[in-house]
């Protein structure tokens, strides 16, 4: 089965067609600057990217450009848009309502909606995707995927805040989490990779890109996260600063002159390690670079990231009573041996020591800690598509 899988953001969208059967991305690519002018990157599998400027003054024109794309007589990867027989979508906000992914009809769409109040820039722009799709696309189903539906199996005592409890009633103001997608299938994969019973199991995933978390899953469910209301909270990021001493809000946006909506402005985009870094980068390769060629900052960045990856895992040993397998995943935990070194270092007391090899190659799942050490540490990448794919055709063949 041929599946569609959507990402859309305020002014971006991400695509990729996927067979199902033999899980090959077919092609892939994103509209860039939908509102402003647009662009569409296009990649049919086996070929060079193809990038077009063409007008996009909403989603709607950018999705039809997809959908030519995918079906141009030259460089097309299906004939005719029959061939899409479902679209997964990412929606980043199910609130307390989704649990698990679901087709989407008029009800869910409804639910999302209200749900847009907790994230106001993603999920009104995951809806127009959805519409869009079921305009272009009649008759063909839609699947919605939740970024915060793994989490919502945590208990009460790790998503409620230490704040009135009437805010939870009225305002649902808990821990939500995200990256659920990715926490999900990275739990799968190393349990199935590692030879462990899912059911049995004590995993922490350690999902750090630009954006970063982690989960503690017990068998096989999530029982804690480190974002919460929204992604702002948790590890040291690449620009958001994480957990912090509440009292600073106010404080910052005293001696700043700031509004709530200007400092966490800085909390979103200035802070993390580009902060910390005294704004040289966000990016882990530069910061590498610069701490080896002596630069403090950078290296101090590096070093406070390392740390509060370390004090999580910690956590999440307790908050599990122990930990079988430790996964690192996306941008940097799967490409950046240096970080992980770092972070592994902390990690001696659990009884884990790292294969110095094993770390520094690269590949699929990979084993990255010593054959006699007491926990597995494992690099497995991430593909959030395939989960949502997966998701999409176990939903619509009734599975
Ligand atoms: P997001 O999806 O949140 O944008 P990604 O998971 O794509 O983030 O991760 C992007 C980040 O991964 C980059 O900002 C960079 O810090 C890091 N990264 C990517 N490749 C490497 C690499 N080879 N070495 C070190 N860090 C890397």
């Amino acid at each position: 089965m041929k599946v569609l899988i959507i990402n859309c953001g305020s002014s971006s969208l991400k695509y990729q067609l996927i067979d199902s059967d033999s899980e090959q991305v077919l092609a892939k690519g994103l509209c860039e600057r939908i509102g402003i002018d647009g662009r569409l990157v296009y990649q049919k599998a086996g070929l060079d990217k193809e990038i077009s400027d063409l007008a996009m003054p909403t989603h709607k024109e950018a999705i039809q450009f997809v959908l030519n794309a995918l079906t141009n007589e030259k460089t097309g990867a299906i004939k005719d848009l029959k061939e899409i027989e479902a679209v997964g979508h990412r929606v980043v906000h199910g609130g307390e309502k989704f649990a698990c992914s679901v087709v989407i009809n008029d009800e869910v769409i409804d639910m999302v909606k209200e749900c847009s109040d907790l994230a106001p820039l993603h999920n009104p722009a995951n809806l127009i995707g959805i519409n869009v799709c079921a305009e272009l696309m009649p008759g063909v189903p839609n699947v919605g995927v939740f970024d915060t539906a793994f989490h919502q199996t945590m208990p009460k005592k790790a998503y409620i805040y230490g704040l009135p409890y009437e805010y939870y009633e009225k305002y649902g103001i808990r821990r939500y989490g995200f990256h659920g997608t990715s926490h999900s299938f990275v739990s799968k994969e190393m349990a199935a990779f590692l030879g462990l019973d899912l059911n049995n199991s004590k995993e922490i995933i350690c999902h750090l890109g630009n954006g970063a978390s982690i989960s503690a899953v017990l068998n096989g469910k999530c029982v804690d996260t480190s974002m919460g209301l929204t992604p702002l909270e948790g590890l040291v990021m690449g620009t958001r600063s994480g957990s912090l001493d509440p009292a600073i809000l106010e404080y910052i946006g005293k001696k700043e002159g700031l509004d709530a909506e200007g400092v966490l402005n800085v909390l979103n985009k200035k802070s993390g390690v580009f902060g910390i870094s005294g704004g040289l980068s966000s990016d882990f390769r530069d910061l590498g670079e610069a701490a080896e060629k002596g630069n403090e900052l950078a290296e101090l960045a590096l070093e406070v990231f390392a740390y509060t990856v370390a004090k999580y895992i910690g956590s999440y040993a307790a908050a599990m009573n122990g930990v079988d397998a430790i996964a690192f995943t996306a941008g940097i935990g799967e490409n950046d041996p240096v970080t992980r070194k770092r972070i592994v270092s902390y990690l001696g007391y659990l009884g884990i020591t790292l294969d110095e090899e094993a770390n520094s190659k690269r590949g699929d799942n990979i084993v990255i800690s010593t054959s006699d050490s007491k926990v597995k540490v494992c690099v497995v990448p991430t593909n959030e598509e395939l989960a949502i794919c997966r998701d999409t055709v176990a939903l619509i063949s009734g599975n």
